[in-house]
């Protein structure tokens, strides 16, 4: 087993995944090939609460999970019209793209908001309490990652998971 086995899918041309550096206004690592927290940056966070994706899609595979934002008053693209719509009730302030300032249109650049050639027409702006991540569990099965870190994360989320010659068995985490 080597940190590769992770996900052994995940070689395009030569290239397995990685760890990203935090982007996008998070303060937390995710991998490049599942979108997941990095679990050493999940087990630093000081409280957090796992929501369990429905078993259908697979063993206890992934949970999601809210980490608080470190720089609450930081803004963000938090919509834009190429989705999704806003819930009635709910108002915003529309700026159209060619309206931007130089700073809203770095944090649209940062935020994901410029694809090739193609750009919202608008987008809106607004603070974020709460970064929305993913945990996938077969990240602990890394043997690169510290044991104090998968106790850690198998404690609070309470679910312990051993992975052994291409199989995963899970139980109760022991408190
Ligand atoms: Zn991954």
């Amino acid at each position: 087993m080597s940190t590769q086995d992770v996900h052994p899918d995940a070689t395009v041309r030569g290239r397995t995944w990685s760890w990203r550096e935090p982007e996008r206004g998070e303060h937390f690592r995710r991998c490049s090939w599942c979108g997941s927290i990095h679990p050493e940056d999940l087990a630093a966070e000081p409280s957090w609460l796992p929501e369990w994706a429905d078993q259908k899609y697979g063993w206890p595979h992934k949970f999601y999970v809210d980490v608080t934002n470190q720089d609450p008053e930081r803004l963000y693209v938090i919509g834009s019209s190429w989705g999704p719509s806003v819930p009635t009730g709910y108002t915003v302030e529309w700026i159209a793209w060619d309206a931007l300032t130089p700073d809203q249109l770095e944090v649209a650049r940062r935020d994901g908001y410029f694809d090739r050639d193609r750009t919202p027409s608008f987008v809106y702006f607004g603070t974020r309490p709460k970064h929305h991540a993913k945990f996938y569990t077969i990240h602990l099965s890394d043997p690169e990652l510290d044991e104090a870190v998968k106790h850690t994360i198998e404690q609070r989320s309470g679910l312990a998971f051993d992975f052994e010659d291409g199989r995963v068995r899970w139980r109760r985490a022991e408190t």
